[in-house]
């Protein structure tokens, strides 16, 4: 079984994965640290600010990640804001975070105004959201995790596991909380 968990960045899927993965004694990929031990990078964007993964090769690593989960009871959760780009899957969960809440973890992590700014955008815009449920389907589900403690989160996404909760795309609008 697949679970890709994919979100903008700072709305909890590292967070999430690992509690995630004891409950569910699944295997951990961290997207993020595939690219960097992988190279599956082309380079860095103009302004530096971060890399241009190579997402054909991030897929082919992701498959090979893959190879094992896909036809087991056993759960492999790739994490990461790119996870949602492999398919197939068995379940694909978009955490969402209110901009105001992410503007807070974002400016933690010492980025520059303007990549943080890029990044509350994308959430207000429902990007990654909209990328997974275009990719997956009704197999991409969302979960606010605003008001949430990450104990919550992962109880929710057990629950959308079991089939006792659905939780679809396109419950959340955080378009009112930012002034785009
Ligand atoms: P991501 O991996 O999506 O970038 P992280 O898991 O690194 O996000 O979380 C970003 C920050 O927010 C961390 O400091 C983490 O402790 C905190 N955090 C994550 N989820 C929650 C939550 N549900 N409630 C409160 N804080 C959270
Ligand atoms: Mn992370």
């Amino acid at each position: 079984m697949i679970l890709l968990l994919t979100g903008t960045p700072g709305t909890g899927k590292t967070t999430i994965s690992r509690l995630l993965s004891d409950k569910l004694n699944a295997r951990l990929v961290a997207v993020n640290q595939l690219v960097d031990q992988k190279h599956l990078y082309t380079g860095l964007d103009p302004d530096k600010h971060y890399k241009i993964v190579d997402i054909q090769a991030l897929i082919q690593e992701m498959d090979e990640a893959a190879q094992n989960y896909r036809d087991s009871e056993d759960w492999l959760i790739l994490e990461g804001h790119l996870s949602h780009y492999y398919q197939p899957a068995d379940l694909v969960v978009v955490l969402r975070a209110s901009p105001p809440i992410l503007e807070e973890r974002l400016k933690n992590r010492k980025w520059k105004p303007e990549k943080v700014k890029e990044n509350l955008e994308a959430e207000a815009l429902d990007i990654c959201a909209w990328e997974a449920g275009d990719i997956h389907g009704a197999l991409a589900q969302e979960v606010d995790t605003t008001h949430k403690m990450p104990q919550d989160v992962v109880k929710t996404i057990i629950e959308i596991i079991r089939g006792e909760r659905t939780s679809p795309l396109g419950g959340v609008n955080f378009l009112d909380q930012m002034d785009l």
